[in-house]
């Protein structure tokens, strides 16, 4: 592996950028006295990026595809009915609205000018004196372009919306068909990966099943229903601890979910699964199988890293490049603690978002200038009601208590008062009744 050499951002680290040419670009936003920065992203990173900046001294425009952050975490409690969309989904110009000298432009970012300092999106092109790409992760479907074309991937709101639609809408399917076959492929439900992700979706649908489906269609018999967890790996929950993964199997084994590790899925036309060790049929595959860094074409190949990644040094700098800086899933710091990358979690964005924030400060303020280090926060996951497992670097537990942590540190983590407020009274209503009251198709 090459070998990154630590440097703080000074003349020397840049070594293609010239000056910038005159371009009338700047996508409606005014020029002040400011330097400006353009941050790609309102995700974890790039909104703890903009609340660390609330009041620096640089112009902030923060761009998106999207008008809201979306809280990853929940989506899979938005796609099995538990949470109403809104809940997870945050107006980012919220998040703007008192700060000074603060931009939003709804956009999709196309194509980094490093040479000429300038943001290239689909509503027009932007200058920047810095730029912070913070654009997260995309579904990678591992170059299989049916699977691609056939499964339910759940990265944004929208998708799980989808996702929410399809499976009540397949119910709704299997109780008009007298064919057997048919109507089997649609009860069944298969989930590739068996990361968090995953686990938590293959224990949210074997609630659904065991509680919601007796009482809404007693015309189906729900032991035809199948909810398959498929890994490729021997384990699930890879990157947590053997009593986590033995744990949450187990649970999601009581819960009637199939969990078939070391298992390949090869292909998939919309009605059969294809695995390596046999068919299963099935009109709903929703894939968590893995992520590839979103990045944004521009920057050159050296500085690409494996996933797409973009190499970093220790400030988060994009190497070679003074003015550019990448964050959070996207971004893969050097660190001689985690010479990969540091694990693409929300902790991590949220962290290094902080991070960057107070960077320029420092900058701004000629202050030494430190590099990010991350202290692991642990990781988690919930498999059902009273079922979470726990890893905290020094201490791993599962079970009741794990689950309230998980709910608490959820709860905690969302933006917006208002959220946290309705995701609550959501989750204690759900506990009590065992209901999941979003079970609502909306489509056009
Ligand atoms: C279903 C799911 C569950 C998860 N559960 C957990 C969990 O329980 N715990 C945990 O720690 N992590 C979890 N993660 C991972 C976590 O969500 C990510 O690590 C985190 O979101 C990374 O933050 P980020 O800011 O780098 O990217 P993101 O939060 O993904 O934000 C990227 C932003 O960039 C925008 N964007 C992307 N491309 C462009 C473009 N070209 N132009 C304009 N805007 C663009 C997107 O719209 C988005 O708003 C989960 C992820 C998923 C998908």
């Amino acid at each position: 592996m090459e070998e990154l050499v630590l440097t703080e951002p000074n003349e020397e680290t840049i070594v293609e950028e010239q000056a910038p040419k005159k371009v009338n670009v700047d996508l409606g936003v005014p020029k002040t006295q400011r330097k400006r920065l353009v941050i790609i992203g309102g995700g974890f990173a790039g909104i703890h990026l903009v609340k660390k900046l609330s009041k620096s001294s640089y112009q902030v425009v923060l761009i998106d595809k999207h008008n809201h952050h979306n809280f990853q975490p929940l989506l899979y409690q938005v796609a099995t009915s538990g949470l109403e969309a809104d809940s997870i989904a945050y107006p980012i110009r919220k998040v703007l609205s008192d700060h000074e000298d603060y931009h939003f432009r709804m956009g999709e970012a196309q194509e980094i000018k490093p040479h000429e300092h300038v943001l290239v999106t689909d509503k027009g092109s932007i200058a920047y004196d810095f730029l912070v790409i913070a654009t997260g992760a995309k579904t990678n479907y591992f170059g299989m372009e049916n699977v691609a074309k056939h499964a339910y991937p759940m990265k944004s709101v929208a998708q799980a919306m989808k996702l929410r639609n399809t499976i009540l809408e397949n119910y709704e399917k299997a109780l008009l068909t007298n064919n057997l076959d048919e109507r089997e492929e649609l009860m069944n439900i298969v989930i590739a990966g068996g990361g968090p992700t995953g686990v938590e979706m293959a224990g949210a649908l074997a609630e659904f099943k065991r509680y919601i489906m007796p009482a809404d269609y007693p015309d189906l018999n729900i032991e035809r229903s199948k909810i398959y967890l498929v890994e490729l790996l021997p384990e699930l929950l890879p990157p947590m601890s053997d009593e986590a993964s033995k744990k949450s199997e187990e649970y999601l084994r009581k819960m009637g979910v199939i969990i078939k590790t070391e298992t390949k899925i090869e292909d998939y036309d919309g009605q059969v699964v294809k695995t390596d060790k046999g068919d299963i049929p099935s009109r709903m595959l929703i894939w968590t199988g893995g992520v590839s860094a979103a990045s944004i074409p521009g920057l050159p190949d050296e500085v690409m890293a494996k996933g797409g990644r973009i190499k970093c040094n220790g400030f988060g700098q994009v190497e070679g490049f003074e003015r550019i800086y990448a964050l959070g899933d996207v971004a893969q710091f050097h660190s001689e603690e985690f010479p990969k990358g540091h694990p693409q979690l929300a902790a991590v964005a949220v962290d290094q978002g902080e991070f960057l924030g107070k960077h320029f400060s420092r900058m701004h303020k000629g202050e030494d200038l430190k590099p990010y280090k991350y202290n692991n926060k642990g990781s988690m996951a919930t498999v059902g009601r009273s079922k979470a497992v726990v890893d905290l670097p020094n201490w791993k537990f599962q079970g009741a208590f794990a689950w309230f942590v998980w709910l608490g540190v959820h709860l905690f983590s969302l933006i917006g008062f208002r959220n946290k407020i309705v995701t609550f009274t959501n989750w204690v209503s759900n506990y009590f009744s065992r209901d999941r009251h979003s079970r609502v198709i909306i489509k056009d």
